[in-house]
């Protein structure tokens, strides 16, 4: 393989190379990204996106988005953040479905941590439905638990962006400084060993059921990412080729 598709993927940062093999050549990606925490969502996402051009969909980003700028939905949400509580499925779900609606979605999309239930993946499905755009695939990402812990622990944040690294696999081009804006990174709490397994276990109650949803409907395709970023890139390109709706 080339050069490291890299961490910093600002729209045209880096290039896009047109000799890419298992392409994104290929039809429609309208993709749901599912796995543990620490499995290398955010990081596909965005390569899988950059390649097709298209968005990623992020509950977190679409959140503090609505909230900055004080729509309707951005309001009621902030009552919820600043008690503390969670913000209900129904609110994300009428915030997702908004911004599902919107034009730079229409050549497709990839959503990373939306849904997070199965009550929210009946949601979407809804929604999709009725943009006569449903999934090409659920896509779930596979790790072993100790392969987990070991990830997280040496991930590293962007306080400002989101943006996440890792000590290893993904330094940051200057030491503890975000690529985008310059930012000293943090290793978050929900990363310490500590609270990992906690999120394990959430995961496995609450988002693995997801999985089996998409599995009922023939849309589940599993990728194992015990591997590097571009490897793991590759598989997910081989897996999505064999799916009939990528195809078209
Ligand atoms: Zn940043």
């Amino acid at each position: 393989m080339g050069t490291d598709f890299g961490s910093a993927s600002e729209p045209g940062g880096s290039g896009r190379r047109a000799t890419r093999s298992l392409g994104p050549a290929a039809g429609d990606v309208r993709l749901v990204l599912l796995g543990p925490p620490g499995v290398g969502k955010g990081t596909q996402g965005r390569m899988l996106a950059d390649e097709k051009g298209i968005p990623v969909l992020s509950t977190g980003d679409i959140l503090r988005a609505a909230v900055r700028e004080g729509t309707p939905l951005g309001r009621r949400t902030q009552r919820f953040m600043r008690a503390g509580e969670l913000v209900p499925d129904g609110l994300i779900d009428e915030m997702m479905s908004a911004r599902l609606r919107q034009e730079d979605v229409r050549g497709g999309f990839i959503l990373d941590g939306y849904p997070r239930t199965r009550g929210q993946a009946e949601a979407l499905s809804g929604v999709l439905a009725g943009l006569d755009e449903p999934l090409t695939a659920a896509l779930l990402l596979e790790v072993s638990d100790d392969e987990v812990v070991r990830r997280l622990s040496g991930r590293r944040s962007c306080p400002a962006c989101g943006r996440v690294y890792h000590v290893e696999h993904q330094p940051p081009r200057n030491d503890q400084q975000c690529d985008a804006d310059g930012h000293a990174l943090i290793h978050r709490d929900d990363d310490r060993p500590e609270t990992v397994h906690n999120r394990l276990e959430v995961y496995r109650r609450d988002t693995a059921p997801v999985a089996g949803y998409y599995r009922e409907r023939g849309l589940l395709v599993t990728v194992d990412a015990g591997a590097p970023p571009d490897e793991v890139r590759e598989r997910t390109w081989a897996a999505l080729a064999r799916e009939p709706a990528f195809r078209r």
